[in-house]
This record gives structure tokens, C-alpha cells and sequence, in this order.
């Protein structure tokens, strides 16, 4: 049995990924530090004998006994909100849980497959972006903490790579969505299914004209899993390019789910991106992926477990706290 360790097991795209793994005949081995990730996300796994979870933050050193195939870094904060919130944490997941990481690959004789981000294209001056764009980041900007993390993330890699043999991929994911997501991380699409269900007026920021591109959740698995089983280490983008405007995006919920609620515009924040759509042509000829979900499919699934959710939960602020993290 091939044994997969995943970092950030019980957050949204880790808890999926895991259960991919389950799925796929793995033993899986889940570490989180539960700072944005949550028990909920992978409790029905931890009866199964081919699972093992270990609460661990990964930017200390990181001890895992017997033999490893693959690791899977996908611990970080990743919404905007969030990374404000504890942006040394965001640092030191990227960089010094990275190196912790790719020092445990090779000592395994693992492959190690690293969770980038379009973020790495920051505020994008070309159009739809391709893998060879160098990107346009600020990096003292609110942003800077999680984008340049990621960025160090993608060249610590590669010179483990270059300068150690080590075999390592790297994954530039686009905006991902579906269940388990948090409902108040901040992110446009809670945000807005979570305005929509308190019947509150949901907000745009800026005029709304700013585009994203939006990938269902299983989609983004398969482009992982993919090319993870590859044998291709530079940079590949995952994400659906059906783009659209956030006001457009904004519309789509409203009439999802029938609440006739009104828009309210508010300033939008320092370096929010423009626009953002991935090319993926890389992904289609060497990995022959390409995203299956409609919009419409993955946003009906997901507000159907945003609805399926205990009604205290549309109310809570957040179940986490993070005082005392900034550190
Ligand atoms: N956004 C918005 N209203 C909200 C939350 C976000 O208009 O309540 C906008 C945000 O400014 C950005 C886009 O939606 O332009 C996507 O934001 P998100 O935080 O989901 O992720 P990003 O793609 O910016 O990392």
C-alpha cells in the first residue's frame, strides 16, 4: 500500500484530497495544525485503518515514522481574510514548513508535490495567465505575506529539485470552490451564499468588475492527482477558465437561491487582482485534464451543503480565533 502524507488535511482542498487518496487505495496520513482547517472536515475518516491523523504545525520540524511515497503540502492559510489575520503563520507555513517538508522528502526518497496559487501572477498584466508569466506582486502589500510565501514556496522546490534530485511538482491552483468550505473565511462565494441564506444584502467590492474563474472542487483533485502520478516538475495551472465579473457572480447567487437580495457596494481592498483566468494548456496536453463542472452543477451541490449546514452556523462569526498566532 502506497503511503501519502497530506499537510493540511483538514482544511478544504486537504480534506478532499484525502479522501481522493482513501478512495484511490492509500494509506493516508493527515497533519494539521487546526488553525484554519477543521476535525469536522475528515471525522468520518479517522475510523478507517489506512488513516492516521497528527495534529502538527509543520513549521516546526516534522517527524513521520516508516516509509513515505508522496507528500502533499497543502497546509496555509488561503483566503485573503485569513492570511491578514495571521500573516507570519502564512510566512513560516510557505517557507519554513516547505523546507521542514522537502527535508522529510528526502530522507524518504518521497515525491513532493507543493500547493501554489495563481497568486503568484499577483495583479496580472497579461491575459488569461500562462505558467511562464513572472506575475506583478507587491510584495509589502496585505497580500505580499501569502503570495510571496508561495513564490519562495515554488523556488525552495525547484532547487531541491535542480540541486538534490528530489522529485517534486508544483500546482498553481485558481480560485477552487465546494463544500466544506468555511462559511465565513471571507471568500467571495460563502460570502455571498452566507449573505444570501441570512437574508442580507451581499457585497461587492469595488464596482464589481474585477473577473475570477471558478473551479469545483473535484475537478481541482483530479488535476492534482494527475500530476502528482506525472513526471513533470515545473509549474502547472489548475483551475476552469470560464471567467466571469464578481458582479456577474453576485447575480448567479441571488438567483440560486431565490432570495431577490440586493447588492451593496464597498471599497475594494489594496491589490485585489483585476482579473484572473488560468490558461491550461499545459494541464490539457501533458496531463490531459481539463474542468468538467459547470458553474452551475458545483454551485447547486455547494449550496445545497451550505443550506444542509445547522442554522447557528450562518451566525457565527468564525469558529476560529486566532489571538495569540501572530507570532
Ligand atoms: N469579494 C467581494 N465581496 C466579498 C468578498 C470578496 O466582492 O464579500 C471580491 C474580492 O474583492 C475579489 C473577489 O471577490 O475581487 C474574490 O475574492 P476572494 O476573497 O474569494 O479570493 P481572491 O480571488 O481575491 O483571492
Amino acid at each position: 500500500m502506497k503511503r501519502v502524507l497530506i499537510t493540511g488535511a483538514a482544511g478544504f482542498l486537504g480534506s478532499h484530497l484525502c479522501d481522493r487518496f482513501i478512495k484511490e487505495g492509500y494509506y493516508v496520513i493527515g497533519m494539521d495544525n487546526l488553525i484554519t482547517g477543521h476535525l469536522s472536515n475528515i471525522e468520518h475518516l479517522m475510523p478507517l485503518a489506512n488513516f492516521e491523523f497528527h495534529h502538527h504545525d509543520v513549521s516546526n520540524f516534522v517527524h513521520v515514522s516508516g516509509e513515505l511515497d508522496y507528500i502533499l503540502h497543502f497546509a496555509s492559510p488561503a483566503s485573503p481574510i485569513d492570511y491578514l489575520k495571521i500573516p507570519i503563520q502564512t510566512l513560516k507555513v510557505g517557507s519554513l514548513g516547505t523546507h521542514n517538508l522537502l527535508g522529510l522528502a528526502r530522507v524518504k526518497g518521497a515525491r513532493m508535490l507543493i500547493a501554489s496559487t495563481s497568486e503568484v501572477y499577483g495583479d496580472p498584466l497579461i491575459h488569461p495567465q500562462t505558467e511562464e508569466y513572472y506575475g506583478n506582486v507587491n510584495p509589502v502589500g496585505p497580500r505580499g505575506v501569502y503570495d510571496e510565501a508561495k513564490r519562495f514556496q515554488e523556488a525552495i522546490t525547484m532547487a531541491y529539485h535542480t540541486y538534490h534530485g528530489l522529485e517534486t511538482r508544483i500546482v498553481r491552483i485558481f480560485n477552487t470552490y465546494g463544500p466544506r468550505m468555511r462559511l465565513n473565511d471571507g471568500r467571495v462565494l460563502p460570502a455571498f451564499i452566507g449573505q444570501a441564506l441570512r437574508g442580507e444584502d451581499l457585497t461587492i467590492f469595488g464596482d464589481g468588475s474585477q473577473t475570477r474563474s471558478f473551479c469545483y472542487v473535484d475537478d481541482q483533485v483530479e488535476g492534482i492527482f494527475r500530476l502528482l502520478l506525472s513526471d513533470y516538475p515545473y509549474p502547472v495551472n489548475i483551475g476552469n477558465p470560464d471567467e466571469i465579473t464578481i458582479s456577474q457572480f453576485a447575480e448567479e447567487i441571488i438567483a440560486l437561491t431565490g432570495t431577490n437580495q440586493k447588492v451593496v457596494y464597498k471599497p475594494l481592498p489594496k491589490d485585489d487582482p483585476m482579473q484572473r483566468q488560468p490558461n491550461t494548456t499545459k494541464a490539457r496536453e501533458i496531463l490531459g485534464w481539463e474542468a468538467k463542472v459547470s458553474r452551475a452543477e458545483g454551485l447547486k451541490i455547494t449550496y445545497d451543503y451550505f443550506k444542509s449546514l445547522p442554522k447557528e452556523k450562518l451566525f457565527e462569526k468564525d469558529h476560529k480565533n486566532f489571538d495569540g498566532y501572530i507570532r
